[in-house]
């Protein structure tokens, strides 16, 4: 069985979806992730935040509008008159329940319910223009047997046993098609993993049944060297380790959801890269295997904020540092890069939430420093930390560039340099031309 996920743009018109048949329908045994249409999700939260200001008038103006666009896309998508009025039944019963939202209470939990209609709408679409086509295929719900724990992480024992359940309901058959983002949560409400979920779920599939190999289908032939939105001559590069893949999405490679390396690397199920508009190109694969030494990309994150604590009280001492690192805990929020001197420490966050709270408490141990507008450009590789040239090929590389913070030697796969965002493309084409000859 392989896992095969397609985000929002390759099913994001009726031309997309019909040219999405040809790639999943063979002999070879899979389930099809698909995301809501692109742009859907985007509607979809602007409802709900209008919902949420008591704009009930403008929730009601953009949900006429998506169902509008809907309305368009089904009598383009189908040729026969069944299937479209199938999909008319369908649209009404998911716009009519959006809409019932404007007439009541608006929480949370409507929210979520809410963002979870784009992935039910375009996996049960598909499922009717499967259908047309004579093309064998089961609709798995995604909500029978994907669940978070109390953590937000997946409840992979849960997952397994009820997705087994669910196939073992059609021995028969191969081709199964469901929805990525959509979940349960510990209260078993609808939830989901977050924007860019699908490819998570697509990993925790994986990962939950032992597939032999997770497909992430996109717009690109792969993984590339360098951000291809900044920089023009990029490659895409053939083969990554998870821990590659999982620093380079974390570090601003869009191309993956930050989180979706774990699931299969703790399974050891290979991730593969590919691109619909050009399905024969090999794209880029994840695994295990060994890798050669060298660099392999950069990726930059921006959003990011340093704090600066200065601290005469640091000198010589032990314990201040867990004693900072625990404000942070407590506001449960995530450290990047962190430097050190004596007297100072600098980290690096990537939201200002709860930031106000937190510098309160820091400024219990010295003077306080914050500086905005920053991004973390992260180089990644293999760099044995018993070799030498790697950290001065980069300072080669940026040599004209300010580097406001380094981190080096966490990992032996990723060096990370801080700059203002202002000079984050300079940075990206500098280390272009300085770590891959490309100018
Ligand atoms: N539809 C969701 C989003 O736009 C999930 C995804 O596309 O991966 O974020
Ligand atoms: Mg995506």
């Amino acid at each position: 069985m392989i896992i095969m996920k397609f985000g929002g743009t390759s099913v994001g018109s009726p031309q997309r979806m019909h040219s999405l048949i040809g790639l999943i329908d063979n002999a070879e045994a899979k389930i099809v992730v698909l995301s809501a249409m692109s742009g859907t999700t985007n509607s979809l939260v602007e409802i709900s935040q209008a919902l949420y200001q008591k704009e009930n008038d403008k929730a009601a103006i953009l949900i006429d509008l998506l169902e509008k666009n809907y309305s368009n896309v089904i009598q383009e998508l189908y040729t026969t008159e069944s299937s479209v009025s199938k999909a008319k039944e369908l649209l009404s019963i998911h716009f009519d329940y959006v809409r019932s939202f404007t007439r009541d209470l608006f929480t949370i939990n409507e929210e979520r319910a809410i963002l979870a209609q784009g992935e039910l709408i375009s996996t049960a679409l598909f499922q009717y223009l499967l259908e047309e086509k004579k093309v064998q295929s089961v609709l798995l719900p995604a909500l029978n047997f994907m669940r978070m724990n109390e953590n937000s992480e997946p409840d992979m024992g849960f997952i397994s046993e009820n997705l087994r359940l669910e196939l073992a309901k059609h021995p028969s058959e191969s081709l199964f098609i469901t929805q990525g983002y959509i979940s349960r949560n510990d209260f078993g409400e609808i939830d989901n993993l977050k924007r860019g979920g699908s490819d998570y779920t697509a990993t925790i599939i994986g990962a939950a049944i032992g597939a032999e190999e997770i497909q992430i289908w996109t717009d690109i032939d792969g993984m590339h060297n360098n951000d291809p939105r900044f920089v023009n001559k990029t490659f895409p590069i053939a083969k990554l380790t998870f821990d590659e893949a999982a620093e380079l999405a974390y570090f601003g490679a869009k191309i993956l959801h930050p989180t979706c390396i774990l699931p299969a690397k703790s399974q050891n199920i290979p991730v593969r890269l590919l691109n619909t508009m050009q399905p024969e190109a090999l794209g880029t694969l994840i695994s295990s295997e060994n890798q050669t030494e060298g660099f392999r990309a950069v990726a930059a994150k921006d959003g990011i904020t340093t704090i600066n604590i200065k601290s005469g009280r640091m000198l010589l001492a032990y314990g201040f540092l867990r004693a900072v690192f625990e404000v942070f805990e407590r506001y449960k929020k995530p450290i990047d890069m962190i430097a050190t001197s004596e007297v100072a420490v600098s980290l690096t966050v990537d939201n200002t939430d709860d930031l106000e709270n937190i510098l309160v408490e820091l400024n219990e141990f010295g003077i306080v420093n914050v500086e905005t507008n920053l991004s973390i450009v992260s180089i990644v590789g293999l760099f044995p930390a018993e070799k030498p040239g790697y950290a001065g090929a980069i300072f080669d590389a940026l040599r004209s560039i300010p580097v406001r913070m380094i981190s080096y030697g966490g990992s032996e796969n990723n060096i990370s340099v801080l700059v203002e965002t202002k000079i984050k493309k300079d940075t990206l084409l500098a280390l272009n031309k300085g770590l891959f000859q490309l100018d």
